[in-house]
């Protein structure tokens, strides 16, 4: 999505040649215009499979994911990264899920009330990088019975492993930026999915 890379060359800032940091426009202050347009994306690209649920890990990928959720007019539902107090007693799906920026593996829960085996789920997130968050997010659908429709990713940081990751298991990716390198403080793209 040419937008979402201008955005990326203008105010993204590089960090140890590998971590980019959106935080002006996509994860803590969020352009919710931008936001909107990636999801008319999403929804285009997605747009012909029935799906039922839009599922997503808190924090960030809770802003793209509701309004894409909005547009397909199903529920949203987020991973939660650890089990809260009002889910105590209520049974629920687990994955665990290591992050890469923060270092630290959280057990991450879904209520097994709003996922189910009739389900056809959409997941979405800001970043794909080793895969681990959705990968996760694959293992609570699948655990549950649901039908993986595929992922909606904003940012893909295709020199890592996430990618492969979801292709070995004939995930059905849809990055609207792949970034091929963060070397020399420089961004190179790789053409994105919604452009092929
Ligand atoms: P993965 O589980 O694919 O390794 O990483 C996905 C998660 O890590 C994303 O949800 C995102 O929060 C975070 N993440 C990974 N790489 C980056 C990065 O370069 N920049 C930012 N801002 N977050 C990242």
């Amino acid at each position: 999505m040419k937008l979402l890379r201008e955005m990326i060359v203008k105010d993204g800032k590089i960090y140890d040649n590998n971590v980019l940091k959106v935080d002006s426009f996509l994860n803590h202050q969020i352009d919710a215009c931008l936001m909107q347009k990636m999801a008319e994306v999403f929804y285009k690209y997605f747009k012909e499979e029935e799906i039922t649920k839009i599922l997503t890990i808190e924090a960030s990928g809770i802003a793209p994911a509701i309004m894409v959720a909005n547009l397909f007019k199903v529920p949203m539902i987020f991973a939660k990264k650890s089990k809260p107090s009002t889910l105590k007693g209520e049974d629920v799906f687990t994955a665990e899920v290591h992050s890469y920026t923060k270092n630290k593996t959280n057990t991450v829960v879904v209520s097994n009330k709003f996922i189910t085996k009739t389900d056809k789920v959409l997941i979405i997130d800001d970043f794909l990088a080793n895969g681990q968050a959705t990968l996760g997010l694959i293992e609570i659908a699948e655990k549950s019975g649901a039908d993986v429709i595929g992922v909606g990713i904003l940012v893909e940081k295709s020199f890592q492993d996430g990618r492969k990751l979801l292709e070995e298991k004939n995930i059905n990716i849809c990055s609207l930026c792949r970034i091929k390198s963060l070397e020399n403080n420089e961004v190179k793209f790789d053409i994105a999915d919604d452009e092929k």
